[in-house]
């Protein structure tokens, strides 16, 4: 069985595309590689007084159609290759959505639940002091991802201000709205989601409220996901997280896993937490699975167990290559990440905007104006799909990778 890794499974998606495309051999070897990669050693002094010296790094893919955008990672293995198929799918989904950025990641490789705040509040400082050279409002602008949240954002943007000697809340999104964030950014992904997720039940003839959804994943992404396609009628069955899952035929009370997770920071110990449902949720007998999580989970290994007929992806990069042709070719409709997902960034857009205007939208203009732009993502992807007879992720990615071809080509080669 074949081990792929992050970033090939990347390349093997945009190839795809390029090919249906035609797309010139010049740009095709242009969009293969990031255009900057950074990766930073540097020391954090422990609670215990000891020094332990951190990687981290920014990839910085694409910057054709806008400053570079995308999310900062803490996990135990961030490394470059994951960074960069990071980075590389932050493009796409840029310009899946027609946001102006282009594409980055960035990343730490440390276990941040294993660190006290304080730990975790001086690595981030150090890092972004590292990449403060490389980043800005106009520049590239970091955001949460995997085991960061609004706190790490506030630190990063506090860190790069005293730097510059002023306030600059435009340098990052996710912040938390005392400092510049947008109401309705931590939701946003998840919304995205949510409302994908009820497109997609439209075009396999159902309801929302007639769907069984199992969720992995129950942090930002997967946890408001579950609350908002419950609160609008679906039955989430399953759920999961790096400890465990748990299953009810009957629907779950997220509100109550919610306040679990709060109380005791994981599943663990919610009445009918098994083990082998973290990664075993994949396989339950449902309508919808969202892969919440992170890449390669859904793999030549399990796919024959997999029984949804509706796969929502909210991680980046959760199904590889031969997963997902093996999928198709049962029928089960796959929306892609750089298209699912998107919503986490559009909202970072707005964020963005408000923080350069100096004006703030309320709620509802944000869910109107996130709903608006997912609305006509998703039916030009379907349009192309529907046009030209591939799947949603091909479609996605010509959408995405002519217009970053587009924009390259008005801009031109220097010199
Ligand atoms: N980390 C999120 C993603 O993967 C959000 C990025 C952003 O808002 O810049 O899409």
């Amino acid at each position: 069985m074949r081990k792929w890794s992050a970033y090939e499974v990347a390349i093997k998606q945009f190839d795809k595309a390029a090919d249906i495309l035609n797309l010139d051999e010049g740009l095709r070897k242009l969009f293969k590689k990031p255009k900057r990669e950074f990766i930073v050693n540097f020391p954090v002094k422990m609670d215990d007084g000891s020094i332990r010296v951190f990687t981290g790094y920014r990839v910085q893919h694409n910057d054709a159609r806008g400053p570079y955008k995308g999310g900062i990672r803490y996990h135990p293995n961030v490394d470059l290759e994951e960074v960069r198929a990071l980075a590389f799918w932050m493009t796409w989904k840029c310009a899946v959505v027609g946001v102006p950025f282009g594409g980055a990641k960035g990343g730490v490789t440390c276990d941040p639940k294993e660190m006290s705040k304080e730990e975790v509040e001086r690595l981030t400082r150090r890092y972004t002091a590292e990449i403060a050279p490389i980043i800005g409002p106009t520049k590239d602008v970091p955001a949460p991802d995997v085991n960061t949240n609004e706190q790490i954002m506030a630190w990063v943007m506090d860190t790069y201000s005293v730097e510059s000697g002023y306030t600059v809340n435009c340098v990052v999104t996710g912040k938390p709205i005392s400092v510049g964030g947008s109401v309705g950014r931590r939701e946003a992904t998840g919304r995205g989601v949510t409302f994908i997720t009820k497109e997609a039940c439209k075009h396999m003839g159902k309801q929302l409220s007639q769907c069984s959804v199992a969720i992995q994943g129950f942090g930002n992404v997967g946890s408001i996901t579950a609350k908002l396609l419950s609160s609008e009628g679906a039955r989430v069955v399953g759920v999961s997280d790096a400890t465990g899952g748990v299953y009810d035929e009957s629907g779950l009370d997220i509100n109550k896993l919610l306040l679990h997770v709060k109380q005791h920071g994981s599943l663990e110990g919610y009445p009918g937490h098994k083990k082998e449902l973290s990664s075993g949720v994949l396989e339950l007998p449902v309508d919808v699975l969202i892969p919440a999580a992170i890449e390669n989970q859904i793999t030549a290994e399990n796919m024959h167990r997999i029984k949804a007929k509706i796969i929502v992806e909210a991680a980046n990069g959760p199904t590889t290559p031969d997963a997902e042709e093996h999928l198709l070719k049962k029928g089960v409709f796959i929306v892609p990440d750089i298209l699912s997902n998107a919503g986490g960034v559009v909202v970072s857009y707005f964020e963005w905007v408000q923080n350069i205007q100096k004006l703030f939208w309320d709620e509802e203009e944000v869910n109107q104006k996130l709903h608006q732009i997912m609305q006509r993502a998703y039916n030009e992807v379907w349009e192309i799909a529907n046009n030209r007879k591939v799947d949603m992720r091909t479609a996605a990615y010509i959408l995405a990778i002519s217009r970053v071809a587009n924009a390259v080509k008005a801009r031109g080669i220097f010199p």
